[in-house]
């Protein structure tokens, strides 16, 4: 098998079961492992200390599999891996509180690179590494014989990180996906759209043409957070996408929630989760603007709200774009915090990984103090718990902070 072997001192993390080397960690390569290939691991020494994917164009030149020497990674040894992921989640299927949540969530779960979300039967499926496209029939298999009624297995593998880990050829024109990143995988075509429940609510998900597999379900925890506060509230929703924090408020009793996007589709589908119940009483409203430009016009109309959700998108991908997504999130949180009635809740959350909880805790700050308001924390969230566990040895894979705040 082609081995790498790790420089010295820079062993050390993957020692500690750290699943990323970077390619200034690798003193040799022995042999031409391919994209994707299973290489043996080796430490400063020349010690196996376990195996991983070789990614020959990725700063991540290695994403680990196993941590021991005689665990050497074969097809049943991924299926084992995705089974007992499947397996960590069956208390989902078992309380029935809903019909969606994530099988596997990549590093966190041994697998890096790969995400399976389950939607009501169908799973996507979300291939970001080489060594996650490398290992794709193994893990459709696994996940078609380990998936109780899996219907289909459905491929949603258009994302950026395919192309520094060498997997595009050509860049994707917008309405054309690449045909090996988009597409069914196994069994029936999931339909346009798959009704989904989460608690009392429903939600209709376009698996095909949705954000990330379709739906956030990373922010099942802060919804009901945020649903548990709405009672009685005028709600802003923004970067509402399909509703998902505005229709938690609306099922707590909201009084009116105002829904902005910059997507027409997003709020189409808004609109279309809104009427799936005829619950009355809510006036809800759909607003298709830029976030910064509807704060800033709502502050020029002297608006204000009982609560308002700050759920944008990722600023920052790498740590090269953290100034300008620092001003970004200071930014919106100012102007959000300003409109604000007294005792009125700020639900903001950053998804950028290169942010990390304390920096994000100190952008908020700032903005407070920018804004001549002073907050409470009524709670922290992260990604839901359960199906998007974060692995202690990978701090990476906390991505998503939010801060429920208080206006005192
Ligand atoms: N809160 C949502 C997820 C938000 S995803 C949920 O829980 O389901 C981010 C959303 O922000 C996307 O729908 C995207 O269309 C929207 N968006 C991105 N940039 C924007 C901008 N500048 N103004 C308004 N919406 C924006």
């Amino acid at each position: 098998m082609n081995s790498i072997t790790l420089n010295p001192k820079r062993d050390y993390s993957t020692i500690h079961h750290h699943p990323w080397i970077f390619s200034g960690a690798v003193r040799e390569v022995t042999g031409t492992p391919r994209s994707g290939e299973t290489v043996a691991v080796k430490d400063s020494k020349g010690r196996t200390i376990g195996y991983g994917s070789y990614s020959p164009a990725s700063q991540i030149r290695v994403r680990m599999l196993s941590f021991a020497p005689d665990a050497v990674p074969d097809a049943s040894f991924i299926a084992n891996l995705v089974a007992a992921s499947i397996g960590r989640r069956a208390d989902f299927w078992v309380r029935g509180e809903t019909n969606a949540f994530r099988l596997v969530n990549a590093e966190n779960d041994g697998l890096p690179g790969v995400i399976a979300d389950y939607y009501d039967g169908f799973v996507v499926l979300q291939l970001a590494s080489a060594g996650a496209e490398f290992w794709k029939d193994a893990i459709v298999d696994a996940i078609r014989q380990f998936v109780p009624g899996c219907r289909g297995v459905y491929n949603r593998s258009d994302v950026d990180s395919r192309t520094r880990e060498g997997l595009r050829t050509s860049s994707p024109a917008a309405d054309a996906p690449l045909p090996n990143e988009v597409g069914l995988l196994a069994g029936e075509e999931p339909p346009e759209l798959i009704p989904i429940q989460e608690g009392a609510i429903k939600y209709l998900v376009d698996v095909r043409r949705g954000h990330k597999t379709g739906f956030y379900l990373d922010q099942r925890d802060a919804r009901d957070a945020v649903g548990s506060l709405a009672n009685g509230a005028d709600m802003l929703n923004c970067f509402s996408y399909t509703g998902g924090f505005g229709l938690a408020a609306r099922a707590a009793g909201a009084l009116s929630v105002t829904h902005v996007d910059a997507s027409s589709a997003a709020l189409d589908l808004a609109r279309r989760n809104t009427d799936l119940d005829h619950l009355c009483g809510t006036k809800c409203d759909y607003v298709e603007a830029d976030v910064f430009k509807q704060l800033r016009l709502y502050r020029d109309q002297g608006r204000s709200f009982d609560m308002i959700v700050l759920d944008p998108p990722k600023f920052a991908d790498t740590k090269a774009g953290l100034m300008r997504a620092t001003r970004g999130y200071k930014d919106i949180n100012l102007l959000a915090m300003k409109l604000l009635r007294p005792n009125g809740i700020l639900a903001t959350f950053s998804c950028s990984g290169a942010v990390t909880p304390d920096l994000f805790d100190k952008i908020c700050a700032e903005a407070a103090f920018d804004a001549k308001r002073d907050f409470q924390i009524v709670a922290r969230t992260r990604q839901a718990s359960g199906d998007h566990p974060v692995s202690l040895n990978f701090p990476e894979g906390l991505y998503l902070k939010g801060l429920i705040l208080r206006a005192v």
